[in-house]
């Protein structure tokens, strides 16, 4: 159980991967996997395209991870992607494949989507697709977190409180949203817990590679960038190499630092990069 093994003393290390776009990208995705095994993730998880249309291949994606990679795998989901009925055939889908988790999230609205048809969803928020999943099957799930809270949150507090209904409802262990000062997620960490949220919490680092991620990853996040992070672009943002390797350096020192103020668990948004991935795996796991 992934949760098991979040609660040891050990930090665990995982992984994000997302379907590719192509079909040629698709293809090739495999054998990336393939990379990515030899790194020895406890995890990994496979995300859900946000406007739905990509559901087979997560659960193409993660079935190859469970079975042929022999790694837990875990399959996002959205509200804002599924009925009940298509959550239902979906859930039944992973249960036949074997895949044993899930990340239940709400997901946000896709630019072709109305308001009255993002509104009209049938599961609102991730929490009440949590509660139909615990009821309906015997599937582990995990939740999203913010430790700069989300960003339609009225306050810090009612997103704290948000958060322990999601638990409440079943979420047995939670992966943050990415974010660049470690204080913050201290911070979070302690105030999540005097709020009675005590299951494993995974700190959710991307490695930035180059300036554009921050206009578009980091943007759509809703993450704040510190003045390290804007130093670093301003720095090194003109020469790919250089911004590349202080990029991999800068992630490094946060997860080092992460581990030793004992984080359960290293999520790691690899951008489906292997190489970058394992430049860091091999810098914090000695
Ligand atoms: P929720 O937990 O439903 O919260 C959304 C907002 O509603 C928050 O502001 C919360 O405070 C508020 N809220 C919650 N419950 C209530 C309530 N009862 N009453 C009033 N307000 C409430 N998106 C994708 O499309 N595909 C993915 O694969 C994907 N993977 C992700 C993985 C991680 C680790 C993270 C952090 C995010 C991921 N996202 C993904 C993005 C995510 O879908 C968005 O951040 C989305 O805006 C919120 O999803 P959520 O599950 O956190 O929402």
């Amino acid at each position: 159980m992934i949760s098991d093994l979040l609660n040891k003393t050990k930090t665990t290390i995982s992984f994000e991967v997302s379907p590719p776009k192509t079909e040629d990208e698709f293809q090739a995705m495999f054998g990336k996997l393939d990379t990515f095994a030899t790194l020895h993730p406890d995890f990994i998880s496979c995300t859900y395209g946000a406007g739905g249309s990509k559901a087979g291949k997560t659960v193409e994606i993660a079935s190859y991870i469970q079975h042929k990679l022999q790694i837990d795998a875990i399959a996002h989901m959205t509200c804002v992607g599924f009925k009940q009925a298509d959550l239902q055939k979906n859930c039944e889908l992973l249960e036949k494949e074997g895949i044993r988790y899930v990340m239940a999230l709400r997901g946000d609205r896709p630019q072709y989507m109305s308001d009255e048809q993002f509104n009209g969803r049938e599961f609102f928020y991730a929490s009440d697709m949590i509660r139909y999943l615990k009821a309906d099957t015997s599937l582990q799930i995990a939740g999203a977190c913010y430790p700069e809270k989300h960003y339609e949150a009225e306050s810090f507090e009612s997103d704290l409180l948000h958060l322990k209904e999601k638990v409440e409802a079943g979420a047995s262990f939670l992966i943050t949203q990415l974010f660049f000062d470690n204080e913050l997620f201290y911070r979070f960490k302690e105030r999540a817990a005097a709020c009675g949220i005590t299951v494993p919490i995974c700190a959710g680092i991307m490695p930035i590679t180059s300036a554009k991620q921050i206009g578009t990853s980091v943007t759509l996040s809703g993450s704040s960038v510190p003045k390290s992070m804007a130093d670093l672009i301003a720095n090194y943002g003109e020469n790919p190499d250089e911004m590349r390797k202080a990029g991999i350096d800068f992630a490094i020192r946060q997860i080092l630092d992460l581990k030793e103020h004992g984080v359960d668990g290293i999520h790691i948004y690899t951008m489906n990069r292997p190489k970058t991935t394992a430049q860091i795996v091999a810098q914090i796991t000695q």
